[in-house]
């Protein structure tokens, strides 16, 4: 699974960066980014992040 962030979309919420801050941080304009790609069981807290994200802005790609 590899993530990374539609930085259009992204409204600066912070809610990825507060369920994994192992993967996920905010930049110094309040975007998100992919910090690390998740991998194993970093995967389940990684996905509840992308589900979780108000306007759909973390990608997955398989
Ligand atoms: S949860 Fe979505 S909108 Fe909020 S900071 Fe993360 S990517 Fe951006």
């Amino acid at each position: 699974m590899k993530l990374s962030i539609d930085r259009d979309l992204c409204i600066g919420c912070g809610l990825c960066a507060t369920i994994d801050d192992e993967i996920f941080a905010m930049d110094d304009t309040s975007v998100a980014t992919v910090i690390a790609q998740p991998e194993g069981k970093n995967e389940i807290t990684a996905l509840d992040a992308v589900q979780s994200c108000p306007v759909g802005a973390i990608l997955v790609e398989e």
